[in-house]
């Protein structure tokens, strides 16, 4: 039996590698960070021979840490950043032209065109998503315009598109597998999440042909091996999955109605709904959950987008705090926040509001605030967020939530983990290890190779760091809900005019 998985965790930021054990505990882990390109207001690029090369190098480095060869190694998971969109010439390997990074707005314009004729509703029937430039589609056709030569070269059968995952596993490969996982495909904009197929009639309107897209299996599958010229042996290629949905298979959320939320710099909900794609009436996504079986199961996915942002906004532009985790000690040291309500709608409102000419509102300010109700103010705003879309997942799936299990930098912050147990009413798990992310791939590798036997063998693994239960009184938790609602009428208020 080999020693290790290895997770190779390729982010917006950073490429990581980790190489996990049985227990799923971290054995080494090595980062690196890699060249963001902004070639104009709005624009976000990568370039793909840096995430490739950052890659290789973390990986090599993780295994030099611990001394490990490629023979101890017993397959590699990959999870990534998602939709980002590279397309690259299939006899060279070449890019033929940067990464576009989700965040990239450039597409907006044609997005607004999809809706002139309805075809907006028709993609969110068959991809589960509302339709946005985030998602990969408009950013395979922008490269196809306006690239020179490029759709000639596409209709060619010269060139393939991959997420992130598929660019890795082709050059793994030394180009022998062109291949994504359900998760990273359902992000694509282009996937019939229903029939599990690319859609013709969406790959039509964008003008995108067939022969770039790769093949499509389960996230724990074995794609292929390494070269053995990359890391020294033929390793299978066995998990790949897009970071949310890894994060949600790490936290071991395979039940229906088991929902995970990562506080980062936005925070991200999913739910498992189990066999059932549920469309949303509150704008949440639906959208494909990671697994090793052909049939999968699905999840609602909602966003909040300014949760961490807020912190760092109170650090680096107020400067309130000089350290995110200063904040704990603020929102401790008073009781409330004397009445005061912040929404930090920096760019609008999301799920379940919509509302995208929004902007942050302070209300019921007295001259009795100081800095610590202020601080407060954001961090309640965090949990008030996630509570609004928790209930819009709770009215969409009917599914009403047991418990939250947490990851992400800023769940690490007791008092918002405790106030989020309390307004929510539910009770809050936050695991000893908040590397779900890479520990979801690793995991979903190491089913399919058999290092684990099943699911079960992997929920023993998962062990409870600290449990929040809900304490506030209902009538407390009440003023305080309908105080939100108020405040947030303000924000959109402002957007009216
Ligand atoms: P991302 O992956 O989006 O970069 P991370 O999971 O690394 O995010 O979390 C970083 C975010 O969490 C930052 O926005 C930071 O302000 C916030 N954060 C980190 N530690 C704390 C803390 N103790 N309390 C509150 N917020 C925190």
């Amino acid at each position: 039996m080999q020693k290790y998985i290895m997770a190779l965790d390729q982010g917006t930021t950073s490429s990581r590698c980790i190489l996990f054990d049985k227990a799923g505990n971290v054995c080494s882990m090595s980062q690196k960070e890699f060249t963001q390109i902004y070639p104009k207001p709005g624009w976000v690029e990568h370039n793909p021979m840096e995430i490739w090369s950052s890659q290789l190098a973390v990986a090599m480095e993780s295994m030099a840490m611990l001394g490990a060869g490629a023979d101890e190694i017993g397959a590699i998971g990959i999870t990534n950043q998602r939709e980002t969109t590279v397309l690259w010439n299939k006899n060279t390997g070449e890019p033929v032209y940067n990464a576009i990074v989700w965040q990239c707005r450039r597409t907006s314009d044609m997005i607004e065109e999809l809706k002139k004729d309805g075809f907006d509703r028709k993609i969110r029937e068959k991809t589960g998503l509302i339709p946005d430039a985030y998602f990969s589609a408009s950013k395979i056709a922008w490269i196809l315009e306006n690239v020179p030569g490029a759709r000639a070269r596409a209709e060619a059968g010269e060139l393939l598109f991959g997420t992130v995952d598929s660019w890795l596993i082709w050059n793994l490969t030394k180009g022998a597998v062109h291949a994504t996982d359900y998760t990273n495909a359902s992000r694509t904009m282009l996937f019939d999440i229903h029939r599990l197929v690319w859609d013709q009639e969406i790959m039509e309107r964008f003008g995108i042909p067939a022969s770039i897209l790769p093949e499509v299996h389960p996230s724990g599958y074995v794609f292929g091996h390494t070269a053995a010229s990359v890391l020294g042996a033929e390793i299978p290629i066995a998990g790949a999955a897009g970071d949310q949905q890894a994060a949600l298979f790490g936290q071991c959320c395979f039940e229906k109605g088991e929902v995970k939320n990562t506080y980062g710099t936005g925070c991200f909900l999913l739910m498992n709904t189990g066999r059932s794609a549920i469309s949303s009436k509150s704008g949440l996504l639906t959208t494909i959950a990671a697994g090793v079986s052909e049939e999968p199961d699905y999840a609602l996915e909602g966003s909040v987008f300014v949760a961490g942002a807020g912190i760092q906004w109170l650090r680096d532009s107020m400067r309130m705090l000089k350290s995110a985790s200063e904040s704990q000690k603020y929102c401790e040291a008073v009781e409330d926040t004397a009445g005061m309500y912040i929404v930090p709608a920096f760019t609008g409102l999301g799920a379940p509001y919509w509302n995208q000419y929004a902007r942050g509102t302070v209300v019921g300010l007295t001259r009795g605030c100081a800095k610590e109700h202020f601080v407060r103010g954001v961090l309640e705003a965090v949990a008030y967020q996630t509570g609004d879309v928790i209930r819009a997942m709770e009215r969409d799936s009917g599914i009403c939530l047991k418990s939250l299990k947490v990851d992400g930098g800023a769940s690490a912050n007791d008092f918002l983990m405790q106030f989020q147990a309390d307004i929510v009413d539910t009770q809050i798990q936050r695991p000893k290890c908040i590397e779900t992310t890479a520990l979801g791939a690793a995991y979903l590798a190491g089913l399919a190779v058999g290092y684990w036997k099943d699911r079960e063998e992997i929920r023993e693994n998962w062990q409870l760091g600290k449990v929040f239960e809900s304490a506030m009184e209902e009538g407390r938790r009440q003023r305080l809900l309908k105080g939100w609602q108020r405040a947030v009428r303000c924000a959109l208020m402002w957007a009216e005019e």
